[in-house]
């Protein structure tokens, strides 16, 4: 470097079956290459001597089966190597899979790959679990299906969806998975009474289990939730008919943190939903708390005990690894709702690839705005007579009369209502439906998002900022609890 710039470039040597664990600074990228030897970051192999650079707050490993050396040059919040991990366990179960993935390409009548689903609570290491498996299925050449169930932390696209997409390739450490075509539905809530930044300060509990509960007791939506996943599902299965290769390829999906109550209702829905044949139950390591340790035995048990019945799904324990580090609530609302401003107005589906590095970890202002630039979200007008702006549950109910003699008036939590359009749907992000008519709303994938940036009555105008110029592919509006308040 020139005079007066301190050299931080430091060279750090791996032996055979161990990692590098790093959570990059606060403020500044770190740069890292593979001097020699072989490493991977989550399943995706590095390429030799090219510097890759990783965002502020990025969290991450870079683990050698055989030994290298790793060259970092910028500071860490910290970085420290690791002998132990569970990656044999891991790859052992990604050796099984791709043994069932060759069965069911070589045997016409039964060519289903295995469908795993990845459970455990919330930090135990499950997105990363699901992306090994992936990318180190893409690399053999295999085309498996992603699945997406997490409303809350999901790696496919903004908060409050459920999303599939294909995996093709091994997934890039620093971009994440590359999108063309995601298939995905919205849910639309990721924590209960989200109104805007200031209220989502004011949220002091525990984002997790807690959190989650509170969505679905207060909204009543699990049946909204069921119902997506079913739709989800169907439309997987229908591609899956016509793709042998993707059929033979199987599925990884990756499941909420929630396994409790009504949140272990929902694995056992989603295990039938999708007819996993994998169960993947990640826990604690040794060194957390006792009775994290008690979470997973109880969770593998009673998930073991109710599965019997089906002789074909297997479920398995796995460690969770010492390096999976738990984010605090705190962090993981602020990632949420950047994730939700960062879909509402920059991000079409096919630029997802492009910017995923911001939405996996950065929390800087300065990240977010500084490599969107040529991406800048398009401000549209509209009438309010364009648009048809829905809400899905929690509508009025059906009047007693016009039901059944002795039946009682419940609302309907897959009920289209329509919403009026007013200033309560300013800062609102909105998903544009692929309906063509409203009672197909509930069915229906959706193509991307809006946010409603302003609300005019006097001339019954709405602003609002999408990714593209031009003409929505629908004009049948989603309505959730997503918001977003420019600060
Ligand atoms: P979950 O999906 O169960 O909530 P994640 O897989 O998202 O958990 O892991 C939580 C965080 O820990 C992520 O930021 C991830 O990048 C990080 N992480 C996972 N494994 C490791 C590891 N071995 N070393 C360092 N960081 C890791």
């Amino acid at each position: 470097g020139g005079a007066g710039t301190a050299s931080t470039t430091r060279q750090v040597k791996l032996e055979k079956e161990s990692e590098l664990r790093i959570e990059v600074a606060n403020d500044t990228p770190l740069r890292l290459r593979l001097l020699n030897g072989t490493a991977e970051i989550f399943g995706t192999e590095l390429p030799p001597q090219i510097w890759l650079t990783f965002p502020p707050h990025f969290k991450f490993a870079v683990f050698t089966w055989y030994g290298a050396t790793i060259e970092m040059d910028g500071s860490t919040e910290t970085d420290y190597t690791a002998d132990e991990t569970p990656m044999v366990s891991y790859v052992n179960v990604h050796a099984v899979l791709d043994g069932r993935r060759n069965q069911a390409k070589a045997s016409p009548e039964s060519s289903q790959g295995p469908r795993v689903i990845v459970v455990g609570p919330t930090d135990s290491g499950k997105s990363t679990l699901s992306r090994m498996l992936l990318s180190w299925a893409a690399k053999q050449g295999w085309k498996p299906t992603f699945v997406d169930l997490d409303i809350g932390q999901g790696s496919i696209t903004a908060p409050g969806c459920i999303a599939a997409t294909p995996i093709e390739l091994p997934i890039d450490p620093v971009e994440g998975i590359s999108l063309e075509m995601p298939l995905v539905y919205f849910y639309g809530h990721t924590t209960p009474r989200l109104i805007s930044l200031n209220d989502l300060a004011k949220v002091s509990y525990d984002m997790n289990v807690e959190n989650l509960k509170i969505i679905f007791t207060s909204s009543q939506n699990v049946d909204l939730y069921k119902a997506l996943v079913k739709e989800l599902a169907q439309i997987l299965e229908r591609q899956f008919t016509g793709n042998a290769e993707s059929r033979a390829s199987g599925m990884v999906i990756n499941t909420m943190g929630w396994i409790e109550g009504v949140g272990y209702e929902l694995l056992l829905h989603a295990i039938d939903t999708f007819n996993a044949n994998v169960v993947l139950v990640l826990g604690q390591d040794s060194i957390q708390a006792f009775h994290l340790i008690i979470i997973q035995e109880k969770l593998f048990s009673m998930l073991r005990d109710v599965l019997k019945s089906k002789p074909n799904v297997d479920v398995l324990k796995l460690q969770k690894s010492g390096g999976v580090v738990s984010r605090s609530s705190k962090f993981r609302q602020k990632s949420r709702s950047y994730r939700i401003r960062l879909y509402a107005t920059i991000l079409p589906f096919h630029f997802l690839s492009i910017l995923t590095r911001l939405v996996s970890c950065s929390l800087s202002q300065e990240y977010f705005y500084g490599i969107a630039n040529d991406l800048s979200p398009h401000s549209n007008i509209a009438n309010f007579s364009d648009l048809f702006v829905y809400r899905i549950g929690g509508g009025p109910q059906a009047p007693r009369s016009a039901l059944p003699i002795g039946a009682d008036p419940v609302a309907n939590p897959l009920r289209v209502a329509p919403v009026n359009i007013d200033r309560d749907l300013l800062h609102v992000v909105l998903a544009v439906s692929y309906a063509q008519e409203p009672d197909q709303i509930v069915s229906s994938n959706i193509a991307g998002f809006i946010y409603i940036t302003d609300i005019d009555l006097q001339r019954r105008k709405i602003t609002y900022l999408s990714p593209t110029a031009g003409e929505l592919p629908s004009k049948y509006l989603v309505m959730g609890t997503l918001t977003w308040l420019e600060t």
